[in-house]
């Protein structure tokens, strides 16, 4: 694909990285119902087969065990691919916290190796990168040229955000000196069925405590708010952004706008789930290191995308956490 056709008509196939992960298996599937075909390349390291399982039938889908940080195996599948959806990564700030090595390596040096094998073979490429690139700027709602305003290198916690941020600029150098079509967005939360409690995020870890019938944590004093997406939406948006040729060389935020704080979310989870469970506040100390900092808001400014797609979400949060109930309680 090149110059400034759609990218995502007529049928297409599509090399989708982090493809068995939760935002990657909503996409390959959406990819398909369109009638194109999805070649998926995952390590596992935080998706699952189990993720990609009833696209395993699909004629049109392929999933490859193996790691954007094999070159070799990239070359082959970018090659054969039209157009590369770049999702692979090191997420969550409990996992970049305790391997801050291994999340700088997948996300900088992962995320150059997928961009070189897309300008060799000339494929667009779309990135995903996230609000975490604006780190502690408060100053909401947040728009695509508001400023990065990262902490100190000496806390592992800011390498997600600069990691990011390196991802976009990256893609964004490759476009200009090198003629890459690119699109960028920058998911805000994204929640949904599927997405594991195992990595710190924090819907399906309070679904889970409140099914179990557990005290549901809340990180510090709890009046830290985000707003949150569902899957469902972030894909349609995405999909849409691929469609349209505007989008390229171009980034966007990508999510809700209704904001809500964590204690609040702990109060409906619990209301969702008719649960028992009493909330507890466990401080940021112990559950990272000394000094962690979080962002007290992170609302996107979705003006760009909507005006230029006519993007917005549809899913209100407690529709949400019935989905991700549902989702949870049939196994
Ligand atoms: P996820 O962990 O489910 O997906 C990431 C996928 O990448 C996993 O399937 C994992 O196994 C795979 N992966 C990791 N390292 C790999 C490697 N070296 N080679 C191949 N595959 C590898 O998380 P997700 O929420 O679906 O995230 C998808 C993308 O969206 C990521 O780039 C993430 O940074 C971005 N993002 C997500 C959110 C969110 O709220 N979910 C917010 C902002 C940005």
């Amino acid at each position: 694909m090149s110059g400034d056709a759609p990218v995502a008509s007529p049928r297409h196939r599509y090399l989708v990285t982090g493809g068995a992960g939760f935002i990657g298996s909503h996409l390959s599937e959406a990819l398909l119902e369109r009638g194109h075909e999805v070649v998926a390349l995952d390590n596992l390291s935080t998706g699952s087969a189990a993720n990609v399982e009833s696209l395993q039938s699909d004629g049109s889908y392929r999933l490859v065990l193996g790691s954007v940080l094999d070159t070799q195996l990239l070359d082959e599948l970018v090659e054969e691919c039209d157009t590369v959806l770049h999702l692979a990564a090191a997420v969550g700030v409990k996992l970049v916290v305790e391997q801050p090595l291994r999340s700088l390596v997948t996300n900088i040096r992962g995320t150059e190796h997928v961009i070189e094998a897309a300008h060799r073979y000339r494929r667009a490429v779309f990135i995903a990168s996230s609000s975490e690139v604006y780190g502690k700027n408060t100053d909401v709602p947040l728009h695509e040229a508001s400023d990065c305003v990262v902490g100190t290198p000496s806390k592992s916690r800011w390498g997600y955000s600069l990691s990011k941020a390196i991802d976009e600029h990256l893609a964004m150098a490759y476009s200009r000196e090198k003629g890459l079509t690119t699109v960028i967005a920058r998911f805000f939360n994204t929640v949904g069925p599927r997405q594991s409690p195992s990595y710190g995020m924090v819907i399906p870890r309070m679904i889970e405590q409140a099914l179990a019938g557990d005290p549901l944590t809340v990180f510090g004093d709890g009046t830290q708010t985000r707003c949150f997406c569902h899957v469902t939406d972030v894909v349609r948006a995405v999909i849409g952004l691929l469609e349209e040729p505007r989008a390229q060389r171009d980034v966007f935020n990508i999510g809700s706008t209704e904001e809500v704080s964590i204690n609040e979310l702990a109060r409906r989870v619990i209301d969702v789930t008719g649960s028992a469970s009493q909330v507890v506040h466990i401080p940021y100390e112990q559950v990272y290191s000394s000094g962690f900092e979080d962002m007290l808001r992170r609302v996107p400014d979705t003006a760009k995308i909507k005006s230029l797609i006519g993007w917005s979400p549809t899913h209100k949060l407690d529709s949400i956490l019935r989905s991700m109930l549902e989702h949870t309680a049939a196994g």
